[in-house]
């Protein structure tokens, strides 16, 4: 699969898949190495232990700092951790981040990244479908604090991505379907085609398309972040990529975030998305049928597993972190394939779609 270039003027980026990820990524080291610039190693200890051959074999002795997996290490203690870790290992302004694992890890690297020295470069290597396909691609970094998710970041993009799809030959089945979630909502914001196919024929790890496919949402996403890079863009722009997420999210944060995968969140809320465009006039029922069947098929929740409050699922949808003074922004699809924000929805509508989906 070819490369593809993030165009972004000065910062612009290249996103490599490369047929061997290990032999790609040992090329880039040594360049660094022979320029004088120093790499650095973060992951987490799921991501050492499932790729440890891979790690060994490619970063060898490079200094790594490993923290533990899941998205509590996303907070100011970890970020604490790494900015000591490259200030003990000496890290200049020439040095290299090379930051290797999911989400978690992309964002955690990628902010104190931005934040060491007032920026150094880093490399990401997306480890997860959801970071290969949506993390990784958009220069968005961050952690959260007690108050929320994502409340402190920066924008900084990488200076390289590298995807190898035989690190997904170790990830958890849940986990890779959470990824198929995001891939589903690329094809229904702006891929009429992609989501055609995924209708038609389920994609699985093993899948030949799979390549392909990931190629294609990393291609959208750098589309969209290219015209509106800060997400300032009044209407559609960036905010599209949100898709589903206003009623993902708050099913995530309802339960704790400790039930839903946030892409079994963003599946819930694409089936949520669905019913609303169509109770605004714009889906018909046999599109909502053709969504909640292909998120379906990818082995992704359509309903809510279990009761939630409705009250509480109505307040954590209106006061979104993506909302502005003039309400709540809603991703709506005007047809499968196209997206739209909207604002200005009657509560009696969004309540309505959650005893549907509930
Ligand atoms: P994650 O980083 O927590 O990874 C999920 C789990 O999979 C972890 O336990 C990890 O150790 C394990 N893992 C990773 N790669 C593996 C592999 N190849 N084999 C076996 N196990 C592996 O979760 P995620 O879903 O990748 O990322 C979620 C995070 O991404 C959230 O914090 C979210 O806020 C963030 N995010 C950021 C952006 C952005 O634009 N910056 C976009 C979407 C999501
Ligand atoms: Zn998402």
């Amino acid at each position: 699969t070819s490369d593809l270039a993030v165009d972004l003027g000065e910062k612009s980026y290249p996103i490599h898949f490369p047929s061997d990820a290990s032999a790609a990524i040992r090329e880039m080291l040594a360049t660094n190495v022979a320029a004088g610039r120093s790499n650095i190693l973060l992951t987490d200890d799921g991501v050492a232990r499932a790729q440890s051959k891979f790690l060994a074999d490619t970063f060898g002795a490079t200094p790594r700092l490993i923290v533990p997996a899941g998205e509590r290490t996303k907070c100011l203690e970890t970020f604490g951790k790494v900015l000591d870790f490259l200030a003990a290992n000496r890290v200049n302004r020439q040095g290299v981040l090379w930051v290797v694992g999911g989400g978690v890890v992309g964002d955690l690297g990628g902010y104190s990244a931005a934040s060491y020295l007032r920026g150094i470069s880093y490399v990401q290597v997306p480890t997860t479908l959801l970071a290969m396909v949506d993390s990784s691609v958009g220069g968005k970094t961050g952690i959260n604090l007690t108050a929320g998710k994502n409340l402190v970041g920066a924008f900084h993009h990488p200076k390289a991505v590298f995807i190898g799809r035989e690190f997904l030959q170790t990830l958890p089945p849940r986990e890779f379907a959470a990824g198929m979630a995001e891939i589903v909502k690329y094809g229904l914001l702006g891929d009429a085609a992609l989501f055609a196919q995924l209708e038609q024929k389920p994609v699985d790890a093993r899948s030949t398309e799979l390549a392909d496919v990931i190629r294609r949402c990393c291609q959208l996403k750098a589309e969209i972040v290219k015209a509106d890079e800060f997400e300032r863009a009044p209407e559609g722009g960036r905010a599209l990529l949100n898709l589903g997420h206003t009623f993902g999210h708050a099913v995530e944060q309802v339960t704790g975030y400790t039930t839903y995968l946030h892409g079994e969140g963003v599946a819930i809320g694409l089936a949520a998305a669905a019913r609303l465009s169509h109770k605004l006039g714009l889906l018909t029922p046999e599109d909502i049928t053709r969504v909640e069947k292909t998120v379906a098929a990818h082995n992704l929740p359509i309903r809510l597993r279990g009761p939630l409050p409705l009250a509480e699922l109505q307040n954590a949808t209106t006061r979104d972190k993506k909302n502005r003074a003039d309400g709540v922004r809603f991703v709506v699809m005007p047809s499968l394939g196209r997206a739209a924000t909207r604002s200005g929805i009657a509560p009696s509508t969004v309540e309505a779609v959650w005893r549907e989906v509930g």
